[in-house]
């Protein structure tokens, strides 16, 4: 059989590992002059492949009820096996696994590797354009035929590594469902307040909480990146994972920052009824900007001491202290953003087999998919297990 992948990226290249047999020629079509590009920018060049925490809560879809299907213990077993038969060793820092050389490059070139080893063909310089199905081949460009076809083509996030959305339009002109396509894990851009050039450039410790129609709905911990356009940072991307949805729904969105999130109640409470300047107590905390801005945005005199305000005056400040709030606007674009949410629906794919429901022996991997998952290796996590689902299932149809 004659199996063309078009996109030698992290779940192409693994594809084309797995469905490799004496039986099955293998091509990977790659319109970049080399596979992987997109692998070479993840983890800031360290490529963040898997983590030890894989439960389902980090995983989200417009079809939640299904992601159980590629994320289970099955599919874990298959990834971590499949890594160590390739000999990469991990490095493993709070549960987030890298190379033990530190460098995405080791990732790449051990697939690419195994590939050429294998025997797999790699077009590189070939953009795929044109897909038709005539009887039970697929024609791709008008030149080159195949009888199983993969598409790994990636989503629309980062076009300078090769992914510009064109699987989308192949999947949708083979009638599937594609779910609209938004930047997600991306910085996020607050209305435009006065005090953003003064926080621009600090990096702190909080926990955010994000505010959809009003309502509180999810929080995460970690260091924000104040920026002149609003906020960034890992906890910002998880939480931009749920607020570009709800940003497309026309919901409110709204974050609130707490920066003291290591100190309780009663502890603050102690601190700031000391005898000394709200500015002094403060200080000692937080960075000094942080602190002009909340006293700017609650018109308290710094120089007074707390017990000095008034019961209103004092609740203004405990609120900025541990509940400032932005809101959001909208995301980045998918030039900055680390993922899209949305995708190939769920729902018209066999998600045992990675085969599409609507056209036989199509096969469909990685982000392509309308599954996504939080920073922390796991949008690799289902690249992996996607691709060796539909690996597997493609050799078994020859075997
Ligand atoms: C900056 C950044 C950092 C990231 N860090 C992490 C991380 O640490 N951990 C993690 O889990 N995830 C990370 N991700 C997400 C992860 O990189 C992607 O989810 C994953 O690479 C998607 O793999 P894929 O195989 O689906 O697509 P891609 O890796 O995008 O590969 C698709 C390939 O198809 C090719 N192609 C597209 N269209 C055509 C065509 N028409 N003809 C021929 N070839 C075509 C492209 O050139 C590309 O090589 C990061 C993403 C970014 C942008």
């Amino acid at each position: 059989m004659k199996i063309g992948i078009i996109g030698g990226g992290a779940s192409g290249l693994v594809t084309a590992i797995k469905s490799k047999t004496n039986n099955n020629e293998v091509t990977i079509l790659e319109r970049n002059s080399s596979c992987g590009k997109k692998i070479l920018v993840t983890g800031n060049g360290r490529c963040n492949y898997w983590n030890d925490n894989q439960e389902i809560y980090n995983y989200d879809s417009n079809n939640n009820e299904l992601i159980e299907k590629i994320i289970n213990k099955e599919t874990e077993k298959e990834v971590l096996d499949f890594f160590n038969e390739l000999g990469i060793v991990p490095k493993i820092k709070n549960g987030y696994w890298y190379p033990s050389t530190n460098q995405a490059m080791t990732i790449k070139d051990a697939l690419v590797d195994e590939c050429i080893s294998k025997g797999i063909i790699i077009k590189n310089n070939y953009l795929v354009e044109k897909i038709e199905k005539k009887q039970n081949k697929f024609i791709v460009n008008n030149e080159l035929e195949f009888d199983i076809l993969v598409l790994s083509t990636g989503s629309n996030t980062q076009k300078v590594t090769g992914s510009d959305g064109m699987g989308y339009n192949f999947l949708k002109e083979m009638n599937h469902n594609i779910i609209k396509p938004l930047p997600a894990l991306v910085q996020l851009n607050t209305k435009k307040y006065n005090f953003l050039n003064k926080w621009k450039g600090i990096r702190t410790d909080v926990e955010l909480t994000q505010i959809e129609n009003g309502n509180e709905v999810r929080k995460e911990v970690g260091e924000i990146q104040l920026t002149d356009y609003g906020i960034s940072g890992i906890c910002v991307f998880n939480l931009s994972l749920y607020i570009t949805k709800g940003l497309e729904d026309n919901k409110k969105e709204a974050v609130e920052i707490n920066f003291i999130p290591n100190i309780s109640k009663e502890n603050i409470n102690l601190l700031l009824n000391k005898d000394r300047s709200i500015n002094r107590v403060l200080d000692n905390i937080i960075n000094k900007k942080i602190v002009e801005i909340l006293l700017e945005e609650s018109k308290i005199d710094g120089n007074k001491k707390y017990l000095e305000l008034s019961i209103q005056e004092k609740e203004k400040l405990l609120e900025l202290l541990t509940k400032f709030k932005v809101e959001i606007i909208s995301t980045k674009s998918f030039d900055s953003s680390q993922v899209s949410r949305g995708g190939l629906s769920l729902k018209d794919i066999n998600l045992d087999t990675m085969e599409s429901k609507i056209i036989n022996n199509l096969y469909i991997t990685g982000e392509l998919l309308d599954i996504t998952g939080i920073c922390g290796g796991y949008n690799l996590g289902i690249c992996w297990r996607s691709a060796i689902k539909a690996g597997n299932s493609i050799r078994g149809k020859n075997d």
